[in-house]
């Protein structure tokens, strides 16, 4: 089994995670590469490196996530509390990638080959970028003739396997990584246990090698269109290069949502709203606009407004820490809570008892339901039955091809059933 280090992963100009915007969108790496910005780490994207960090843990020492609860995972720009919620999330990612070693290991009593953050770079494409990325899990069965690359994937945004850009791209980084493999399929898994799909929380996909090698075909041929793009970009003039080469519509984490002209005129024309006039913005006034219809069609576009919105308010927030004077805007410090200092536990507890104020020491806490039935073991975890539940908490409105949870009836037929 090899492991590198999940924090240190570099990106490629074309990295496998933006395969897909660069499908769609010829000339988000040129917009990318000539307005480049600082990396700012999001707490999201934190996290995710956290869960793979952990992951990492488990995998050098055979621990389970739970084990590390109550450490800290230090990334790029953040730290990370490791609660419950980080771990479940690895521990679903980590029994997956064991379950699979032990069904090859149990059926032909020997090891497939393991690596963990395996680099996977596409020079041998001879592309115009370089391209590639890092694979989560990689494994190979030589019986079965697989190579399997495993993604855990930290987020809520649901993400499908099927037909995945991001995860063929791997795919594909994994065979030319370990040439001399005798491999018929590849198969690509996305973990995802955040985020509910009709599928489960793991899905994959599996082609055939020649599959692989059209679709590579095809990807070549896409990284020239960004090429051309990149190559125009400086000789054309900017409105006319944007019409031409920006294509909104995967722009989810392109780091220019913010301030790319396509994506603000996108929004703006979904919105139908005008702001030539910024005090007296007109929405459209269509028949269908207050029917059930017009409402399912309202929330699609509020998801990809809202998005805009987010992504440009952060944009605007990063030129004003960059030193850009936004008229009428000012940056102040945010509001915190007040917390102790890292050393100072001791000198607190010392004084609280000197005042017997020990009511402003918090007594030790009961771990959590499925750490305690954990720790008793399925002989004893009867013992606690009944004793904890899942607290209601509401109704979301969510799409109904997206979710896997029950529909229930609204709350005006709930309270005439209870009446
Ligand atoms: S935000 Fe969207 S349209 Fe604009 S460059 Fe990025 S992917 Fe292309």
């Amino acid at each position: 089994m090899q492991s590198a280090d999940h924090a240190a992963r570099d990106h490629a100009t074309w990295s496998a995670s933006a395969t897909a915007r660069n499908w769609t969108c010829a000339g988000a790496i040129a917009l990318n590469l000539r307005n480049s910005k600082p990396e700012v780490e999001s707490e999201a994207s934190a996290w995710g490196t956290a869960a793979h960090q952990l992951s990492e843990k488990c995998f050098k020492t055979g621990k389970d996530a739970d084990d590390f609860i109550g450490t800290t995972e230090k990334t790029k720009q953040r730290k990370i509390a490791v609660d419950e919620e980080v771990a479940e999330t690895t521990q679903v990612y980590v029994n997956y990638v064991r379950a699979r070693i032990q069904t090859y290991v149990d059926e032909f009593g020997e090891q497939p080959i393991v690596h963990h953050e395996q680099a996977l770079p596409l020079d041998r494409l001879k592309g115009p970028f370089d391209a590639g990325g890092t694979g989560d899990t990689v494994i190979y069965f030589p019986r079965w003739k697989l190579l399997e690359v495993v993604d855990l994937k930290g987020g809520r945004g649901l993400v499908e396997a099927a037909d995945n850009k991001q995860l063929r791209t791997y795919g594909l980084g994994a065979l030319l990584a370990n040439r001399g493999l005798d491999v018929e399929n590849v198969k690509t898994t996305i973990v995802q246990p955040r985020a509910p799909h009709k599928d489960g929380k793991i899905r994959s996909e599996t082609f055939h090698v020649a599959d692989l090698a059209e679709w590579t075909a095809e990807l070549v041929g896409r990284m020239k269109l960004s090429k051309q793009a990149l190559d125009e970009f400086d000789t054309t003039p900017f409105a006319a290069w944007c019409a031409k080469w920006l294509t909104p519509g995967n722009c989810k984490f392109c780091p220019q949502e913010g301030a790319c002209p396509a994506l603000k005129q996108k929004a703006l024309d979904a919105a139908h709203v005008w702001f030539d006039d910024l005090d007296r913005p007109q929405i459209s006034n269509s028949p269908s606009f207050d029917t059930p219809e017009g409402l399912a069609a309202d929330l699609d576009m509020l998801d990809m407004i809202s998005d805009w919105i987010n992504a440009r308010r952060a944009y605007a927030h990063q030129q004003a820490e960059a030193g850009v004077a936004i008229p009428n805007y000012v940056l102040v410090p945010k509001e915190k809570r007040e917390v102790w200092l890292d050393d100072a536990e001791e000198k607190v507890k010392q004084a609280c008892a000197l005042l017997s104020v020990d009511k402003y020491l918090n007594p030790a806490k009961l771990k959590t339901p499925k750490q305690v039935r954990k720790a008793l073991g399925k002989a004893k975890e009867s013992l606690v039955a009944g004793l904890s539940e899942t607290p209601p908490g509401g109704t979301n409105l969510v799409r109904a091809d997206k979710t896997t949870r029950q529909a229930i009836p609204s709350g005006v037929d709930r309270f005439f059933t209870e009446v």
